[in-house]
């Protein structure tokens, strides 16, 4: 199934509700991936802003 990611949040999402912020909005020409289990730990989190768990993308 075509994944898309979140216009809002980047988060990357199979529905068409984003889980992490609630966004109805999405790109499906995204690139890139990288998953945040840390969030608040995480160096690479901080520095995208990705506050929450899960699998984002890093460029829409
Ligand atoms: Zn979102």
């Amino acid at each position: 199934m075509a994944v898309k990611a979140c216009k809002s949040c980047k988060y990357i999402v199979e529905g068409s509700t984003c889980p992490a912020c609630g966004g109805k909005e999405f790109s499906d020409g995204f690139k890139g991936r990288v998953a945040i289990v840390q969030p608040d730990q995480s160096e690479v989190a901080k520095q995208l802003k990705f506050e929450k768990k899960g699998v984002f993308a890093l460029k829409l």
